[in-house]
């Protein structure tokens, strides 16, 4: 499924098919949500035309890149670890360098660089493009560091090259940064505020996505249906746009159907939305278009009134159940997911109930679940006590994920008996003799591979289901096809 945090990915190496003529070689590894690894092949493909190819070996390694996650402690400190293990590796091979990008740059430049001495180079999220000339720095035996946020790097100019791809389904990243001022979240100081990039450069990514093969497309953002395109510049100032820029800009919901209509075969995703800027126009569209997938993931991170306000998010609870209430309406079969914070400080029992209760109605189809970690420069890290103790931050989280699991299972559940188009990414986990793919809904299903390969999309008849996959056999190729 979308995974905001696929714990199968984290840490992973990313690879690419090698060019003769490049002599170095680099070793990426990324952290994080999807918009670090779809950063991951932007920083690859800069690196390509910088004589880099890449290596899963770390002990082969000139350069090693870490892209970081701040979003909560555990993700940190994991990437801590790797550090020091990086570290050990250049006691034996000295001239190995070691760099560290994304979302931990900003906070521990001066850590890293100055005070532990553990890197030769932090770089971050909005200047990859920059990595030529401070390759050339570390490679002259100084450190090197850029963490200035932009206004305007949206890397819309750069082909990212696909790392680890199943060459069936792509990210595109769509906005960068984020103005939402959550009080939990780290993401405004890591990567800046929000700006949209060029619905041009986006058609011309995912057409080209297409002739190459690709059957699935995820358009990226930290916020996606707060895009809106008047010709650049950061989100917040569209109020100075001139007439002409307002009347020609496109908003989510305009880019949806801009990318739907250029390829009606191609399966469309986003993620990820927010409650306070979903608008019908955009339920309209993903009702209007087949290819538009029928799965849409909407975090509410918490089901108290109260609690909400605390965490700015900009909605109540009963502003979210009528959304919910129009999507359902306009597209009955939609699945919807949640990401969900469990222990916010001050959070109440009556407040988790909330939460607990938020979710009956919901009957979310998946949901990432965590408890509060604290992070250094948000507003609650400033403003209020992180008082919830940690058994009680983890036997809440407990109980709402043991109602995600019971309503992951009822909605499986509705699946069986009907035949759903499959859209084949590649062999199950669990079976050499099985396919795994999704249905629109993002719920992965698996089937008996017979005839058919990657990247057909297949009728599928489900007969069973667990709370997280179905079970079926292909009765032929669907209409897509
Ligand atoms: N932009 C999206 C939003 O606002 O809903 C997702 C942002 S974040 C990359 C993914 C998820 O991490 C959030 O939806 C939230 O549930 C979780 N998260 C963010 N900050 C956190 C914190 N300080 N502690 C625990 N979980 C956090």
């Amino acid at each position: 499924m979308e995974k905001i945090i696929d714990e199968s990915q984290q840490g992973s190496t990313l690879s690419l098919e090698n060019n003769e003529k490049n002599g170095r070689k680099l070793y990426i590894e990324s952290y994080g949500c999807q918009m670090n690894f779809s950063d991951s092949e932007i920083v690859a493909s800069i690196l390509a035309k910088e004589g880099f190819n890449t290596t899963q070996d770390l002990n082969d390694a000139d350069l090693v890149l870490v892209n970081t996650c701040s979003i909560r402690e555990k993700a940190e400190q994991t990437v801590r670890k790797r550090l020091e293990k990086f570290n050990a590796v250049k006691r034996t091979r000295p001239n190995m360098k070691v760099g560290v990008l994304g979302c931990m740059a900003e906070r521990l430049k001066s850590k890293f660089l100055e005070e532990e001495k553990i890197v030769d180079m932090v770089v971050g999220p909005d200047a990859y493009k920059d990595l030529p000339n401070l390759i050339q720095e570390i490679d002259e035996g100084r450190n090197a560091v850029n963490v200035i946020l932009s206004k305007d790097e949206t890397y819309g100019d750069v082909a990212p090259v696909r790392l680890n791809t199943n060459g069936v389904s792509a990210f595109v990243s769509i906005t960068r940064g984020c103005d939402n001022m959550c009080t939990f979240c780290v993401v405004p100081f890591t990567r800046g505020r929000e700006r949209s990039r060029d619905p041009q450069s986006i058609l011309e990514e995912v057409n080209d996505l297409w002739d190459r093969g690709f059957k699935e497309i995820t358009l990226l953002g930290q916020n996606v249906d707060s895009y809106l395109w008047y010709g650049g510049g950061l989100k917040k100032d569209f109020d100075k746009a001139t007439d002409m820029q307002k009347a020609t800009s496109v908003n989510f919901a305009g880019l949806l159907e801009l990318v739907a209509h250029a390829q009606p075969k191609m399966r469309i995703r986003f993620s990820t939305s927010n409650p306070q800027d979903m608008t019908l126009d955009v339920i309209e569209a993903m009702a209007k278009y087949r290819n538009i997938c029928k799965y849409i993931h909407l975090p509410v991170q918490s089901g108290s009134n109260r609690i909400l306000k605390a965490m700015n998010r900009l909605h109540t609870r009963e502003e979210y159940f009528e959304l919910i209430d129009n999507i359902k309406k306009l597209i009955p079969d939609c699945a919807i997911s949640q990401d969900m914070i469990t222990g916010f400080p001050t959070e109440t029992e009556e407040d988790h109930q909330d939460t607990l209760s938020l979710m009956e109605y919901v009957k979310y189809d998946f949901g990432f679940m965590f408890a509060y970690s604290e992070r250094p420069g948000t507003l609650a890290e400033r403003k209020m006590d992180d008082d919830i103790p940690e058994e009680t931050k983890k036997r809440r989280l407990t109980e709402i994920i043991d109602l995600q699991q019971k309503h992951s299972h009822y909605r499986t559940q509705e699946h069986l008996g009907k035949t759903e188009e499959i859209l084949i990414e590649g062999t199950s986990k669990k079976s050499d003799a099985h396919w795994m793919g999704r249905n629109s809904q993002n719920t992965v299903a698996v089937f008996p591979k017979e005839h058919y390969k990657v990247g057909d999309f297949v009728n599928v008849k489900i007969n069973e289901c667990t709370s997280a996959t179905l079970i079926g056999e292909a009765v032929g190729y669907s209409e897509n096809n």
